[in-house]
């Protein structure tokens, strides 16, 4: 399996590259946040205790998050060649599940690629997301939580993948397209794959 993580603050592209990763790796995607909204889309009972903490830009219970991934990888992505980890881990305690999840199952994080945007055009491209899809926590209150959040609790992890050896910082402001070719670069370097189909 190949597993390649997806890190950077909220609104620094994850998303959109993703997109692309998926597409030229053939990876599995899974974004934690995506998942959530179906839920909450869905009015199941993890829904319901989502929109709580999402509404007000805090991070859901680790617990919760990481049995909603021992669940898609044993499931889902169970077929896969590998996966993209979309916005998960957002803490160390996950980080560190996720580690020994994907050892018992004899495998590892093969790269972390830190998507790097300044702060203000990070509040920016958010606005105009919630303008352009009216995602309910995309406004400017729920924002600054949101980007507290992710300096306390999850910015923290880009010194743990340092350590383990397997962060790839790529800056994330630039077209789409200059953006994923770094991140291709990196991802290539890591796991000897290839992209599929270079622009
Ligand atoms: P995202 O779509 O990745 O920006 O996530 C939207 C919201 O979902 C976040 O602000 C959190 O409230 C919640 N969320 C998504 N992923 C996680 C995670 N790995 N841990 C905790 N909360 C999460």
């Amino acid at each position: 399996m190949i597993n390649i993580v997806l890190f950077g603050a909220p609104g620094s592209g994850k998303g959109t590259q993703s997109a692309r990763i998926i597409d030229q790796f053939g990876l599995y995607h899974i974004s934690t946040g995506e998942v959530l909204r179906e839920h909450i889309a869905r009015g199941t009972e993890l829904g319901l205790t989502a929109e709580k903490y999402i509404s007000k830009g805090h991070l859901i219970p680790d617990e919760l998050i990481i049995d909603l991934i021992a669940d898609v990888i044993d499931n889902d992505a169970r077929e896969a060649k590998g996966v993209v980890f979309d916005g998960f881990p957002r803490t160390i305690p996950q980080a560190e599940a996720l580690k020994k999840m994907l050892e018992e199952r004899g495998s590892k994080v093969h790269s972390v690629v830190g998507l790097e945007v300044p702060e203000e055009e990070l509040v920016e491209r958010m606005i105009n997301r919630g303008k352009e899809t009216g995602r309910a926590d995309d406004n400017i209150e729920t924002i600054k939580n949101r980007l507290e959040v992710y300096r306390n609790q999850t910015h923290p992890l880009r010194e743990f993948y340092i350590n383990e050896g397997n962060y790839l910082p790529v800056n994330g402001s630039g077209t789409v397209e200059e953006i994923f070719d770094n991140i291709a670069n990196g991802i290539e370097a890591a796991t000897g794959e290839t992209r599929r189909s270079r622009r």
